[in-house]
This record gives C-alpha cells, structure tokens and sequence, in this order.
C-alpha cells in the first residue's frame, strides 16, 4: 500500500492569505498546506479521501491520472470543494467514478452538488459522472478494503477511514475532537495512523497537538502522523516536541507499505 499526503493543511490553507506571521512568511516549504486530502494505492487501484479546493493542484502536482474511488469524511467546505473536477478522471477513463459517503454527509454532497445528479441534461455541459454511494458497512474498492469509522468533529457527520490491503492496515481521520472508545479499539494493530492536530491551543472541534499525540499514543500505530495543521504550528518546531513514532506530516510526503 502506497500513501501520499495531498495536502495536510487546516481549511484555509498554510500560508493564510493577508497573514506575515512567521509560519505564513517561512521558507521552509513543509511550512507550505494544501487542504487536507491523502491519495492511497494499492495493488492497481488508486483512491482519494476528499476533494477539497485544491484537489485540482494536487492532481497536477502529483500527475495522478486515474481515481476508483473518492472517500469523503463530511461535508465541511475544506473537504468538497474540489468534486467537480472529478470529471476530469470521468473523461480520462471513460467511467463513472464512485463516490463513498455517510448518510448525512451524501444528503448534503447531493444539495450542494444537486446540478450533477439531476436528470435534466442540458446538451454540452461538462458534468461529473458520479454514482453516489451511502456507506453502511465496510466496503472493497479493488485491493483495498475500507471502513469508515465515526468521529465527534461538531455537529456534522464525520468519519474517519481505515484502509486494509495486502495484510497493512492504515487509519486516516483528518477532522477529529473526539474518538470513542469502540472506535480506538477498531484502529488497534495498525501500521500507520494519521490524526488531526490543529493547533496547540483549544478548539471546539479539532484536537489539540497535545490531546492528538495522547490519543495516538492509545491507538498506538506502529508510525503516526499530525495533520490538518494550521499557521500556527511550525513543522520543525512541532516536531521537536513530539515522541518517538509520531511525527508532523507534510504535503507531499510519501508512505511505502510493502
Ligand atoms: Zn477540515
Ligand atoms: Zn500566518
Ligand atoms: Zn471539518
């Protein structure tokens, strides 16, 4: 299995526009967010956990060319953004591409998108073909077995996803302020975990740096990762503080599971 951090960003992005703090204004270029998304692979099929606003530029950058399945956590603007150029991989290869997500966040992907699953055509308009899919168990996406896993993230639905292929076992919940206790029992034994942690202060519905690392520590992956992390959170300086096994993640940053 094959992971790629797309973007590891909170939902405005890392540089924040208008901001000179010295996070915005750093030269190191970890220091540089996208929203956050992760491309998975495994075993020649390949899919996305969320289109965000910059899903566009970060299927440029990485030159990916082929998508089975896209994976949505909720429905938040950071997260979304981004569907309509999935019609690109509908054109590329000539397939309606699945799109995965709960009940209350399908209800709202189908609002806010309603132009694409509506049956009233109008000749020549370029629309996405999507086959709208609720998920209510585990599901198979080619080699890669997914569960979606719901997490406390404010008042709307959110899950978190666990990804199984070829006997390795990955945890990806970029939008968290609180996992159950069902939950962290789910994510035991996996080989990589990647969690939220916004920012070191409090906020009303991510984790803190803090309460991330103490959550991971109980999940207690083989290799963790922070993410969907805002301006105030140098990458160097977060990762000083961190203990063994857990590092800050960045965009770009590639996990090989043999
Ligand atoms: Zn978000
Ligand atoms: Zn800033
Ligand atoms: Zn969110």
């Amino acid at each position: 299995m094959k992971l790629l951090f797309l973007g590891t960003g909170t939902s405005v992005g890392v540089p924040v526009i208008g901001c000179d703090c010295p996070v915005c204004v750093s030269p190191d270029p970890r220091n540089r967010r996208l929203r956050s998304s992760l491309y998975v692979e495994a075993g020649g099929t390949a899919l996305v956990v969320d289109t965000g606003p910059d899903f566009r530029e970060q299927m440029l950058r990485h030159h990916i060319r082929r998508l089975d399945a896209v994976c949505f956590t909720h429905s938040h603007a950071d997260h979304v953004f981004g569907f309509d150029d999935i019609r690109r991989f509908n054109t590329i290869q000539d397939a309606i591409i699945p799109a995965y997500a709960v009940p209350g966040t399908m209800d709202d992907l189908m609002r806010i998108f309603d132009y694409v699953h509506r049956g009233d055509p109008v000749p020549g308009v370029y629309r996405p073909r999507i086959d709208f899919r609720v998920i209510r168990e585990p599901f198979q996406v080619g080699a890669i077995r997914v569960t979606a896993c719901p997490v406390d993230h404010g008042p709307k639905p959110t899950v978190g996803y666990r990804f199984e292929a070829g006997g390795r076992r990955v945890g990806y919940f970029p939008d968290c302020l609180r996992m159950d206790a069902a939950t962290v029992r789910q994510l035991q034994g996996l080989d990589i975990m990647i969690l939220d942690a916004l920012r070191h202060r409090p906020h009303s519905t991510h984790l803190t740096v803090a309460d991330s690392v103490a959550l991971l520590q109980s999940i207690g992956a083989r290799q963790s990762y922070l993410v969907h992390l805002c301006h105030e959170l140098d990458h160097a300086a977060t990762q000083t503080g961190l203990p063994p096994g857990i590092d800050v993640s960045h965009d770009g940053l590639v996990c090989n599971l043999q």
